[in-house]
């Protein structure tokens, strides 16, 4: 039976505000457990929460990024469960009236550009976390409230994806223009963007959906990848074999790379939701939603247009120096010395990157734009080639240490002493007289040995100009 896979994301991003969604707390994350709690986020009995601005503003500057139209009514809704986790045994959350509707994500997936609708976006509160021991002979459970009350944005998408690749390019689409925009750090380890799964099989053609499986506990993107990959097979043996697949909750056990049962629907809650009435309906007039649009930075596929426009960048490099708005403005900040942005470009995309992981290493990356403007007028000026570049980069980024210094301190000034290089150069020729004879004979390319000849008797500091001119005008 040829089957298709229908796959619907929803997100969790932490939004980075200094504050709690609804009280004055700090979200910093890594703190001792309980030590960012007071009554509101607590859940103790009357007090009342108070909307934090920043969060409504970063979530309509979101919707905006992400073309969504915004609401000018919503509403705060009580979301009701009971979990050790949840203090006030309600979570606020907005159910019919979020903030954002609709919305895109393009993506480019196998070589196919498409765009991966949004139902919505809204604001909730998270819950705090769990901790239970791992030792059998005590077996006791903890809870920390830190996380009670840090904002978050649940953007859903349509279920409007089709295989494991395009759920992971809408992911790594998603978290950069989240990014740029600079409304959450989208840090996967430290839980400020999660992603639960949706997924179904139908036979192609089929409009209606089938029994869709949810999938929880992935822990990076590739991990969302293969749980779907995992899942679309699972399923299409459960169909082939006439099995039905029941609507469940499944875990992903990243150890067996398998998806794991739960739950099943029929444990599944009824939140009871209502209309939370200690806060007030947001509105917003359209004055304030264009005021945010304005407010929007330059967005990663404009920044890649212009990048390609502005600097005659190759696609590649436009595309690696696009990934981060630190990185394309690392590169900014450089050319805008004066240094020629191509050269700029290779450096950065190129080697500096060759030293880094992942690129969200870069911001805490010892080797600054003002480093690497230096380094490369180094080169500029000749007082290093390219070569001993490479060396002296390495240097930096592992002591931290700026070029000048590190060509000082190591004795790696280019040699450009004509009377030393031709000194270096009669002796090459000495040593080699055959080679000689052969480039005589019209063997050219013999050349380039000479050439790596001198530099090694150098050391590589020659200036690698200077010893191609001399060699010409001595063997001519
Ligand atoms: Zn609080």
């Amino acid at each position: 039976m040829d089957l298709e896979a229908v796959i619907g994301l929803e997100v969790h991003a932490q939004l980075n505000t200094k504050t709690k969604i609804f009280c004055g707390c700090p979200t910093g994350f890594g703190s001792e457990s309980n030590t960012q709690v007071c009554p509101v986020c607590t859940g103790m009995p009357g007090v009342l929460p108070v909307l934090n601005k920043e969060v409504l503003q970063k979530t309509i500057l979101a919707g905006h990024a992400l073309d969504c139209k915004i609401a000018n009514y919503s509403v705060f809704d009580r979301k009701n469960y009971f979990y050790p986790d949840l203090p006030k045994a309600y979570q606020i959350s907005q159910f019919d009236k979020p903030i954002c509707i609709g919305g895109t994500v393009s993506i480019v997936a196998d070589g196919n550009p498409r765009d991966i609708k949004l139902t919505r976006i809204h604001m909730e509160e998270d819950a705090g976390k769990n901790i239970h021991s791992s030792d059998i002979s005590n077996p006791v459970s903890y809870v920390d409230y830190n996380r009670t009350g840090v904002p978050l944005m649940e953007i859903v998408s349509e279920p409007d994806m089709h295989s494991g690749e395009e759920a992971f390019q809408y992911l790594m689409n998603l978290r950069k223009i989240l990014r740029y925009i600079n409304v959450s750090d989208c840090n996967m380890e430290e839980g400020s963007f999660r992603c639960d799964v949706n997924i179904s099989l139908r036979p192609r053609g089929e409009s209606k959906l089938g029994e869709k499986v949810e999938v929880k506990n992935m822990n990076s993107f590739k991990a969302v990848k293969a749980a779907i990959e995992h899942e679309i097979k699972r399923q299409t043996i459960m169909i082939e074999d006439k099995e039905r697949i029941k609507q469940e909750t499944r875990l992903w056990n990243p150890d067996k790379s398998t998806t794991e049962s739960m739950r099943s629907k029929e444990e599944a809650h009824d939140y009871r939701y209502f209309p939370d009435p200690d806060l007030a309906p947001i509105s917003v007039t359209d004055e304030q939603i264009e005021a945010m649009r304005a407010e929007l930075p330059e967005l990663p596929i404009q920044k890649l247009i212009r990048f390609k426009d502005e600097y005659a960048l190759s696609d590649l490099d436009a595309e690696t120096l696009c990934s981060s708005r630190s990185l394309a403005d690392y590169f900014e900040q450089v050319v805008s010395t004066g240094i020629d942005a191509k050269k700029a470009a290779n450096w950065i995309a190129n080697e500096l990157l060759s030293f880094v992981e992942n690129i969200e290493q870069m911001q805490n990356f010892k080797v600054t734009h003002e480093m690497m403007t230096e380094l490369l007028q180094l080169i500029d000026s000749s007082v290093i080639s390219g070569k001993i570049a490479k060396t002296v980069l390495g240097r930096m980024v592992e002591t931290g240490n700026s070029p000048k210094k590190i060509v000082e301190d190591e004795g790696l000034t280019q040699v450009t002493d004509t009377g030393a290089i031709e000194a270096m150069v009669d002796e090459v020729l000495k040593a080699n007289p055959e080679i000689v004879d052969e480039i005589k004979n019209g063997k050219d390319k013999a050349k380039g040995f000479l050439v790596g000849q001198v530099m090694k008797a150098a050391k590589g500091k020659a200036n690698p100009q200077m010893v191609n001119k001399i060699l010409a005008k001595k063997l001519s």
